[in-house]
């Protein structure tokens, strides 16, 4: 729970008035005020936590490509030719060179465009990845011509094995802390990916590399193991929310609107409503004078309870006699 108020114009109420409560919410605006940031990730939070999984997900990290990653593939693209024709590498310095300046966070950085760039290429190896789940459950699947390039590629024909419905369910994005640079955290209840080919998926479908989250897995597979499904569900939810919260004096570094979680359909649930429960854009006075009956609140109070207040106290005990 955070102690952090709205102090922002447009600021709304959070009321309730079979309870009698109103209390200042916030003005939603994550750029600018820390209240709406923590409620934002409450609420993510609480969705998260509803995620029904069929095991303990694995988590990986997908980043965006660089510039320099795409130089380096060239160079690598560059150097393969030549020695497939027989030529010497020792000049293809001159032809190297230039792709030795890019600079690193050119599309890792965020905005707009690159966010763009990255939710359509992690879509895109998200798509692939189903696909070959898909054909590996096939009967006939070990005899294809698929199967025979993959084993003699990664020596194993069964490089994404899952359950119908497992997918890289929930991807969180981030931005990295050092230098910002755009990446995403995913949840994957696969049985099994097989990362070499993950890799060149990735590069293929326009990403960077991706990354198997050895640590934060097994930290997270021990504190969910022993618990049923809700808990279990509640536990991952707390993992994957972490990645959301950046800290308070940070900037604020996406673009208004970006959306920093999205999940195969139908996956992330929506908030289950709080009946009662209802937003106003007017001041916590103002709803508690003209919804919750109250008779005289301070213009700039942040709460108002009905039971708490004292001239609403009065009223129901009558004036007080004269003894
Ligand atoms: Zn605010």
């Amino acid at each position: 729970m955070s102690a952090a108020t709205c102090t922002h114009e447009g600021a709304r109420t959070l009321y309730n008035v079979e309870r009698g409560i109103a209390f200042r919410a916030d003005c939603g605006d994550r750029r600018v005020c820390v209240a709406a940031r923590h409620r934002r990730n409450r609420e993510m939070r609480e969705r998260l936590s509803l995620v029904d999984y069929l095991r303990t997900p694995d988590l990986w990290t997908f980043t965006a490509r660089t510039r320099e990653q795409d130089a380096l593939i060239e160079a690598r693209e560059l150097i393969r030719e030549r020695r497939r024709r027989g030529e010497s590498v020792n000049d293809t310095a001159e032809r190297i060179a230039p792709l030795c300046m890019y600079r690193a966070e050119d599309r890792g950085v965020i905005n707009r465009e690159n966010l763009a760039i990255f939710n359509r290429a992690l879509e895109r190896v998200v798509r692939a990845v189903a696909r070959q789940a898909e054909r590996e459950r096939h009967p006939g699947y070990r005899s294809t011509r698929h199967a025979a390039m993959l084993r003699n590629r990664y020596g194993n024909e069964h490089v994404a094995r899952g359950r119908p419905g497992a997918a890289l369910r929930i991807r969180v994005r981030e931005a990295g802390e050092l230098h910002g640079r755009l990446h995403a955290h995913a949840a994957s209840d696969f049985d099994y990916l097989d990362k070499r080919w993950l890799d060149d998926h990735c590069r293929r479908c326009g990403l960077g590399f991706c990354e198997f989250e050895r640590r934060n897995t097994k930290v997270m597979r021990a504190a969910a193991r022993f618990s049923g499904r809700a808990v279990r569900s509640r536990t991952i939810g707390l993992y994957l929310s972490k990645y959301l919260s950046i800290p308070d004096d940070r900037r604020w570094p996406w673009p208004t609107h970006a959306r920093l979680v999205s999940s195969a359909r139908k996956v992330l649930p929506p908030r289950p409503p709080k009946p009662g429960w209802a937003f106003k854009p007017q001041s916590v006075a103002g709803v508690a004078v003209d919804l919750l009956g109250a008779v005289a609140v301070d213009v700039d109070v942040c709460f108002y309870s009905r039971d708490r207040d004292p001239m609403n106290r009065l009223l129901e005990r009558g004036p007080p006699c004269a003894a």
